[in-house]
Formats: structure tokens, sequence, C-alpha cells
């Protein structure tokens, strides 16, 4: 057996592709040029096979079109700004045995180098390395000649020009803004310096102010219009709440609470601090319907969500109904542990304000009690409040009790009743994190307003129908994501650009800024195409002026002045114009579905923003993630496997197929290593099969007979499937068509023409076809195991590399559904045999094959006629079938056998129908006899094939009357 050296073929393939430099792409006037981009890693970690699937999806794609005759362009280079790499060093130096763990166990980083790595950049510099030499390793078709970091001199100038566009174009405002903030780092906070990688979503809340005297009790919600449904306040007894002059009035809110209105540019002075305790019991006002209740005591209610003050709406708040009910009981049957009576709170029922259609009066009871929840630590509790906010503000209308809000729909009404109670003093605003979101640092993240911060105004109306316009211009893949793009757009506003720490590039205009890590690699796609000709002439930073980059770019100006004002050569400058033309704009960005609510959409404003239209991005491809085994990959269940490791483990081309075989576009894939060791196994199973067919050379196609042209015809359709799938990068589909089927085609044939190969006059058919179909489909799995398959394109005595050998095309002459449906034909015979040996346990001594007379011929076609005109029954199929004299003599068979036909035949999918009406009838004795030394070598038996009504028909067990057309009856003796 020859088993495939892994190890050996990857060195080998790696070493001739960078000898050659096969993946350094130049511009060519002759090609059409495909640019695809995946984002640079952060190298404060090396890569795991988490990362692989987004990362192999691209090099898929870059391959697959390389085939279809495009000069494609995949760079590589590295994101060291921002905070990431800052937050790994400081866990570094702190000797947290976590981070200890994690480096020396699962990253595998020597004991001894540990102390290189407590600086940023040489943390950086040490997991790029790792990264890359992984990406080789892989097989990634990657141009590296235009590599760079984000902290390159060179780099730092590109994202002052890109600066200095946007706020040339009014896209840069300073002012005060809500940006989330970690108070303990002093620095605002993105999604990339969160625990999770969470994007933190900043809300405004209507903060109702309830009353008792000249006490406010304000309480936050989402859901202002349910002002009208409250029953009760809720405060948690047990946490830290104090009084405070909130900008002169008196309120009682948690201690968070007051610590975030002074971030939110309160004047805040407290006056007394307490337990929350205190107030239960007391009546208090809610100032929009002067209804009385009580405050109540919630351990649900969290002091450091808004207020810590909450306003209770049971009919519409699955916590308040939950925790209203539990309280009615607990206080019966101990009334002496409240600072009220139980009779003081009998009476409160919830109050609809809200109606809608598939819920009862009260809609929360309907998602509580379908859930059976009774207690308000219940976690089924989040669900249930999802459910009922969501129908209530896609389907709710608000009852006759909310006086002029009556009628109007929920959407409607939460605005208007926001607006209007705001503007009678009965509420204020309050900006609040919609879901908590952890610092890297560990420290909650909070609202700040920001005085005098540098925004990149996403919110500018102009520049939103911009990318509205390029949103839909664009490929999307999936499709179904182009409307959240939209979304995005519309509820993008105002986005801190710059901080205080970090690495970075300063703000040119505002030194003591660092740009941030979002906002320094939305265009660098462009400078891939511009830093090797950069490089090339090894300019100092400073020569790289606006008017450099804008030449470069937006081809302003006239290279003789530009190189005259910046000693850069002028050819040179007008080369690197070009190739930048070349390979602008780009024609897809690979990226994670988490990406789309920030990196993604911040890409196509930026583009927007700077270039014209026919230079704004063309594409987008999102991908789903990857769990180990059915379970997320972290840290703490210790199931992270680092990509480098797993190559080690697999080898690169069977870890390469195990991550796209389960890569559905929006779902997760399951990566497991049985599921590598299977791929593993099924690339040795097919290298085999590959062997035996190039000892045996290319044979000829000069006498193909039906077998050979059936699995002609099936590999035309396997091309067209894959080549369609992979449109939509739907690679789960294209393995399948290339590989699994394909593979069970080819197995059948060879079974199918195993005997044939005894007489000389085949076998030059038979290895023609198996020639063929190799070379087809070493092609298809090219992008997906590109090392094996240079390797067997080499022993084919194919020409150069397979990498750009041309993807197959569906050959016309080869398609032929006629041979399709009478291999079916065979294949359903080989079917009804195993399921009658299987039955009745014999194990055959002879099988006859009856085919079905002319006369049940005639019926057939007329009954695939009828359903053709759509008129098939069984009454007109009889009617129609006695028109013909010869039926006459068979009037006791005709009815009955007419009766199977209409069954049958309406079974048949209608192209399946139609071809068997054209195809006429067939002759199946001879169909059969051809495959007689198949069916005989497969069942170890003697077969027999003849018509029905064949005089010399052996039928000793009554069973020729049963043949049917497409369904010869079959006897096994
Ligand atoms: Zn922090």
């Amino acid at each position: 057996m020859h088993m495939v050296d892994w190890k050996a073929i990857e060195e080998k393939w790696q070493r001739r592709w960078a000898e050659a430099g096969a993946f350094e792409t130049d511009p060519d006037p002759e090609k059409p040029k495909f640019y695809l981009t995946v984002a640079y890693p952060y190298p404060n970690s090396p890569q795991h096979i988490g990362h692989g699937r987004t990362y192999t999806l691209t090099d898929v794609h870059a391959r697959w079109k390389r085939m279809k005759g495009y000069n494609v362009l995949l760079p590589m280079a590295w994101h060291y700004t921002g905070t990431p790499l800052f937050a790994m060093v400081e866990r570094l130096r702190e000797r947290d045995p976590d981070i200890l763990e994690t480096f020396l166990n699962i990253y595998n980083v020597p004991e001894e180098r540990l102390p290189e790595l407590e600086d940023p950049i040489s943390m950086a510099v040490y997991f790029a390395e790792e990264i890359k030499h992984g990406m080789q390793r892989i097989g990634y078709s990657v141009d590296w000649r235009r590599e760079f970091t984000t902290v390159d001199p060179i780099y730092s100038k590109f994202i002052e020009w890109q600066f200095e566009k946007l706020r040339q174009r009014g896209f840069i405002t300073q002012g005060s803004h809500p940006v989330g903030w970690c108070p303990s780092c002093g620095n605002p906070v993105g999604q990339h310096d969160t625990v999770g990688d969470k994007e933190p979503e900043i809300e405004e809340f209507t903060v109702v102010k309830f009353r008792k005297g000249d006490m406010v009790f304000p309480a936050g919600t989402l859901r202002p219009e349910t002002v009208f449904g409250v029953t009760n306040m809720w405060i948690n007894p047990d946490a830290t709440y104090v009084e405070a002059k909130v900008d002169g009035e008196t309120w009682i809110i948690s201690s968070e609470a007051a610590d975030k209105l002074e971030l939110l540019e309160r004047s805040v002075e407290r006056v007394s601090e307490f337990q929350g305790n205190k107030f239960i019991g007391v009546t208090i006002t809610n100032p929009v319907t002067g209804d009385e209740f009580p405050m109540l005591p919630a351990s649900f209610v969290d002091p450091k969500a808004v207020t810590g003050v909450v306003m209770s709406v049971p009919a519409h708040a699955p916590f308040d109904l939950v925790a209203l009910d539990q309280l009615k009981r607990e206080a019966k049957k101990n009334p002496d542990a409240y600072r009220f009576k139980p009779s003081d709170i009998k009476d409160l029922e919830p109050i609809s304000v809200i109606e809608i259609d598939g819920y009862g009066l009260v809609p929360a009871k309907d998602a509580v009690d379908r859930r059976g929840i009774t207690d308000q630590e219940d976690p089924k509790l989040e669900k249930a409040t999802k459910e009922v906010y969501s129908a209530e503000f896609h389907g709710g209308r608000m009852r006759n009790n909310t006086g002029q809000y009556a009628s109007l729909p929920v959407q409607q009404a939460k605005e208007a009743v926001k607006e209007d109670i705001v503007a009678k003093g009965y509420a204020t605003t309050m900006y609040e994190m919609l879901e908590p979101v952890q610092c890297r640092c560990g420290s909650e993240v909070v609202v700040k307003i920001f005085e005098n911060q540098w925004f990149i105004n996403y919110g500018d109306p102009a520049w939103k129908r911009l990318a509205h316009e390029n949103i839909d211009s664009m490929t999307i893949i999936p499709i179904e994501l182009r409307q959240e793009f939209h979304n995005v757009v519309d509820w993008l506003r105002e986005k801190a650009c710059a901080r205080k720490a970090g690495l970075g590039t300063l703000l040119p205009w505002a030194s003591d800024w660092i740009i941030d890590a979002l906002s320094d690699s939305v265009i660098y796609m462009a400078y891939y195409t511009v830093i090797k000709g950069i490089n090339e002439v090894g300019p100092e930073p400073e020569q790289l002026t606006e008017e450099f980059w804008d030449y470069i770019f937006l081809g302003k100006g006239h290279s003789g002045s530009v190189a005259e004002a910046t000693g850069f050569p002028a050819e040179k400058l007008e080369e690197i114009h070009k190739e930048f033309s070349y390979f602008y704009p780009l024609d897809a960005r690979h990226s994670g579905r988490d990406l789309i609510s920030n990196h993604l959409t911040y890409m196509v404003f930026c583009h927007n923003g700077i270039w014209p239209r026919e230079l704004w991005p063309k594409g987008i491809v999102i991908n789903g993630s990857v769990l180990m085994e059915g379970s997320k990959m972290s840290k703490s269940l210790n199931n992270i496997i680092p990509l480098i490791n797993a190559l080690d483990r697999f080898g690169a081309d069977p870890l390469r197929l195990s991550l796209m075989i389960t890569a559905e576009p929006l779902k997760d894939a399951d990566f497991s290593p049985d599921l590598a060791k299977n791929m593993r196994d099924n690339l040795e199973r097919f290298n085999q099969r590959v062997v035996k067919i190039i000892a045996q050379g290319r044979g000829s196609p000069d006498n193909l007979h039906d077998i050979d042209r059936w699995m002609l015809s099936r590999l035309q359709s396997y091309i067209a499937e894959a080549d369609e799938a992979l449109k939509e990068l739907k690679v789960r589909k294209t393995i399948h068509a290339a590989m699994y089927n394909l593979n069970q085609d080819m197995d059948w044939y060879q079974k199918r023409v195993a005997k044939e190969l005894e007489r000389p006059e085949r076998v030059d058919a038979i290895r023609y076809v198996e020639w063929r179909v190799l070379d087809t489909q070493v092609r298809m799995m090219t992008p997906f195991t590109p090392h094996l398959c240079e390797e067997i394109w080499e022993k084919m005595g194919g020409e150069g590399f397979i990498a750009f050998a041309k993807w197959p095309k569906v050959d016309e002459s080869y398609v032929s559904q006629e041979s399709e449906v009478l291999e079916r034909m065979i294949q359903t015979s080989m079917e009804d045999i195993q399921k009658i040996t299987r039955v009745t346990g014999i194990s055959p001594a002879k099988i006859h094959f009856y085919t079905a007379d002319g006369w049940k011929w005639k019926i057939y076609l007329k009954a695939l006629e009828l359903a053709k005109r759509e008129q098939l029954d069984v009454g007109t199929l009889i009617k129609e079938a006695f028109k013909d004299a010869e039926m006459k003599v068979r009037s006791k068979a005709v009815p009955g056998y007419a009766r199977q036909i209409v069954d049958d035949v309406i079974k048949l999918p209608d192209s399946e129908a139609e071809l068997r009406l054209k195809m006429g009838q067939l002759n199946e004795v001879n169909i059969l006899m051809d495959a007689v030394s198949f069916i005989e070598g497969e069942n170890g038996c003697e077969v027999a094939v003849s018509a029905e009504s064949d005089p010399w028909t052996e039928d000793p067990a009554k069973r020729a009357h049963r043949a049917k057309p497409y369904r010869p009856a079959i006897y096994v003796q």
C-alpha cells in the first residue's frame, strides 16, 4: 500500500512554490485581476484552529480564482496597534498564572524565551513569526513581498494621510459624545479591547422620575410606553444606595449609578448612603398617571444597571410578574419579615397596556407560564423577556387606557411617549451599556461623555447614503447578510477614533492622541498594492507627504512635480500608481461575522469617503466560527489547538479539508481530531486509486460504451455542481461533489467494468475514462488539498504547477442524460436483488430478469405523454389505451397495469418523465445483457435475461408478468 508522506510532500511543494515565487503577483495587463484580503492578525498569541477556517477559505477562494484564469493577489501583514498586545504583556509581566500556563503549555513558548515577550513589540515579533510559519506550513498562497506591520513609520505616514483626507471631507469631528470607557485603564474601549471581543453597545435609556414628595426615584427603561402599566417600584434591599443632589434634584439611586452619572457630566453631590431596604414600603407616585403604589424589594434588581431603581410592569415584563407573584406568596407565609403588610400588595394586579395577537390579556403571563417559571432568579426569564419585548415591539398596539397613545403601534408609541414625558419634565435620559461588557483588564465597561474627543462621524447622513449605495452594489456572501450591513450603516454614529494609550499613529493635527486600532485598519488593503514599490526605493518616511499619497492613490498632480517636491523618483511614482490602479478596487474582503458591526462597515465608509465609486470595495465574504467537538473553543475548556500543533498531528491537506468540509455559510463548523483523521484516510484512499490509474496510462476515447459515457456524464454534472457552489463559496457542497460523490461513482464504475478489462478491446476506453476523471478531480481538489494535488499532477506529467492549471469546464459532448437513465436502471435492479436476498436470506443460484412486453411500453409512453399535457389519470389512460386494437385481447390485464403505471409516473420528477418520453421504448434485454458479467460477478451466480413473453423464458415462480418498463421483474433462485 502507498501511504502518503504528508510532511515530505508539504515541504517539497512549499519549497518549490517559494523558489518559483509562484504566488508573488505583479500587474499583468494580459490577465484579469482578482484581489482579495483577509484581516491581518493581531500577533498577541498564536493562531489556532478557530482562525483556520476564515484564512483557509480565503486561500481556497484565491486558489480557485487563480485556476479560473485570474491574476490573483493575496497579501498578509500584522496588526500591532491598539491595546491587545499591551494587555497581554501586562498579564505576562504580572506572572498571571493563567497566562503562564497558556503560554507554556498551550502555545508551547519555551520557558527561557518568556522574558523577551515582556515587551509589546518583541511579543508581536515572536508571534508574527510563528503565525507566518503556520500560514506557510498550511500552504496559503500569499505574496509575502508585501508584508508590513502597522507600527512601521511608512505605515504611519499612510494613516496620517487617511485621517487628513477624512478631515478634509468633513468626516472628523471633535466634541462631547458617549463612549464605552474603562475606568481602570482610563481609555475608550472598542470591541478589540473587551473580553470575548464583545462590541460595547451604548443605548439611551429613558429615566422616569417617580416621586415621593421632593424625592425622585428615577427608574431607567427601554420601554417608556409601558409607564402606564406600572404597579409598583423595585429596589434591591441589600445593595448600597445614596441620596444625591443630581443637577439640583434629590435622587435616590444606587451608589454605582452616582459614579456613572458623574462620568456622564451630571453634577452629582452625595448626601447620604444606606441600604435599599430603607425605602421599602414607602408610597411612590407615577408622574405620568398620578397613580400611587409601594416600593418593594427584589433581588433581581442589579444596582450596576442604569439607576438601580426599577419600575415594575408585570403585564409586559416577565421579571416583574414573577417577582411580584413570588413576593405575594412569601409575604403571606411570613408576614413579619417585611416592612409592608401582605394586604398592601395582595391587590396589586398586572395592568395591561398593550394588546397583541396570539397573546392573552397579560402577555408576560403567557411567556412565563409556557416556561413554567416561578422564581425571579430563573435564567429562563431572559428568554421570556426577549420574546415579549420583540412580539410587542413588532406587533403590539397601545390599549385604550393609554390616553392619547391609544391604538398607536408600540414602535411609534415608544418614541412618542419618550419625547413627551421628557419634554414635560417627567423623565430624563441616560446613556448606559446595552449589555454588560468587560475590558480586557477585568473592569466593567461604563459609558463616559468624553470632552474634546476625536470622532469619525459615521452618523453623517450624506456619508451614510454612499455606504448604502456601496453595499447595494457589492457581492456579499452569504447574500442574506446584506440587510445586516444596511442596519449597521443606519445605526452607526460618531465613533471615537483616538485614545491616550497604546501603540499606533499620532493624529496629525493633535499629537497627544493615538489613532485607535479600529480606525487605522480600514483602508490598508490599498497599502498592500503600493508598499512593495515604496520599499524598492527605500525613502525616508518624511518624504512621503500628503501629495505623495494623493498622487499614488488618487492620481492627483503630476509625477514630475510630486517627484520634485518629495525626492521620490517620477517613474517609480507612476509605476506604483499603476500598480494600485491595476489591483484596485478590492474584489473580496474575508472576515468573521462579528466584524460586520464595526470593521467591515467602517471599511466601506472610509473607502466611500476617500475614493471615487469605481474604486469602492466590490465584495465581502463572511465566515462562521469553528467549534471543537461541538463546544466553543476556550482556554477554560482547554480545547484550543494551535494551528502549528494541528499541522504536526494531521498534516496540512487533511487539516484544510476538515476545516472546509464542515464550513456551511452562516453555520459554525465542527472540528474534531477524528474528523481530521477521517479526512486523511479519505485522501490516502484517493491516492491509492490515483497511483494505479497513473501507472496504467491515458487510454483512448475511440470506442466508448454506454457505461463509459455514463461515468463521463456524471463527471460533467459534478464539474457544474462544484463550480456553481464555489461561486457562493459553499465549500462543503463543492467537496461533496468533487470528492465524495465523484469517488462513489468511480467506485461503481470500476466495479462495473472490472470484468470487461479482461476484453482487450475495452481496455483503452476504460483507461481513458479513469484518466479523464482523475485529471478533472485533481484540479477540483487543488484549492482544498494543494500539496497532494501538486504531487499527483507531477506524477501525471502535468505542465507547471497545478495551482495554475485550468479549472475544469463542462464538456457538453460528454453530457448524456440517456446513459445516466440507463445506468440508474442497472443500479435499481442491483438494489432490488440485494433487497430480495436480504429478506429471503438465500444465496442465489441463478438470477432471472424479465423485461416488459411491447404493449406495456405503449401504455407507459402514453402515460408519459398525458403527464406532459397534465392530463394523466387512470380513467383517461385506460380510455386512451383501448383506442389501440391490440389492447382488446388484453382487456383483463390493461386496467390493473394502467393503475400501477399512473402511480409510477406521478412520482417521477418532470425532467425525468420528459427524458423518458423522449427516449421512447428501450431495448432492455440488450441493456441488461451488457451488464450481465458485472451482475454475475457481484452476486456470484449465473444471470439469465429475457423478455417476459419470449417462448424460451424460464419462469418457474411466475414472476415474469410483473415486468414494467424501467423495472424488470426479478426472480432469485
Ligand atoms: Zn481596562
